[in-house]
């Protein structure tokens, strides 16, 4: 079932979602060489628990009975899609990274991702980069009430192909409000006349993640870190959105 949101809970999923773009605009402005992950990990956790709010990935279930997340943040280099654990690997020059992060706040979640580049690199991979965010900007565009939710998918799809780019198919967007993860799922793929139609109050979850080559992807025996198939390298991003009457709502700003 799709749960809907009222205006006092949209308020406290904006909260949520502010905390969390805080957070993330925070770590893009201190990635750069020699910083390990596991450091953005800790500054993140800090700053989510001064904020009150709970750091939701940390122990987070794993979806077939592995172990359960052991970070607040995920951190993806390069080849890796999502999922990735921080630790000691220091970020260079040339590397990307996603970060993924979510909360709860007050009863409510929170969940974004971006991709960051570490000092100069490649311009293909720059072009990825941008290519990833537009193509969340173009989906999120199509989150309008009345609309069905594939013309989401579409426009994300559509945008990544053009630029020659592949979309991940194993790993989708999702509804989200008193939990991380809830109805409907939102994939990166589709067709316009597909999916439940959106209605004012449904808050989801848009978060395509694109790759240089194939759209193949596999998890690392760590049981959490997902790369590509080819090695390509990936980029994601992604936003928490309130359907409204009009245009839609970013929740996680930053
Ligand atoms: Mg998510």
């Amino acid at each position: 079932m799709i749960s809907l949101k009222n205006r006092n809970e949209i308020g406290k999923m904006r909260r949520a979602g502010r905390l969390v773009g805080r957070v993330l605009k925070m770590l893009e402005n201190i990635i750069e060489p020699g910083i390990s992950t596991g450091r953005l990990n800790a500054l993140a956790e800090e700053e989510c628990r001064r904020n009150g709010a709970l750091p939701v990935f940390r122990n987070y279930p794993h979806p077939r009975g592995g172990r359960a997340f052991p970070a607040a943040i995920c951190t993806s280099l390069n080849e890796e899609v999502v999922h990735g654990i921080p630790g000691s690997r220091l970020l260079k020059e040339g590397d990307i990274i996603s970060i993924d992060f979510g909360v709860i706040l007050d009863g409510f979640a929170g969940d974004a991702a971006i991709t960051v580049p570490v000092g100069q690199v490649d311009s293909r991979v720059r072009k990825l980069i941008t290519t990833t965010e537009e193509s969340l900007m173009r989906g999120i565009e199509q989150a309008q009430a009345g609309r069905r939710l594939g013309g989401v998918s579409q426009a994300i799809q559509e945008h990544a192909e053009k630029n020659c780019f592949s979309v991940v198919r194993d790993f989708v967007g999702h509804g989200i409000g008193r939990d991380m993860h809830e109805q409907p799922p939102v994939p990166n793929y589709g067709k316009r006349d597909r999916g439940p139609v959106l209605k004012e109050g449904m808050t989801i979850a848009i978060e395509p993640m694109l790759n240089i080559g194939s759209y193949q992807v596999y998890t690392r025996s760590d049981e959490w870190t997902v790369v590509t198939r080819d090695g390509s390298w990936s980029a994601h991003f992604e936003h928490s959105i309130a359907i409204t009457a009009g245009e839609p709502e970013i929740l996680t700003l930053r």
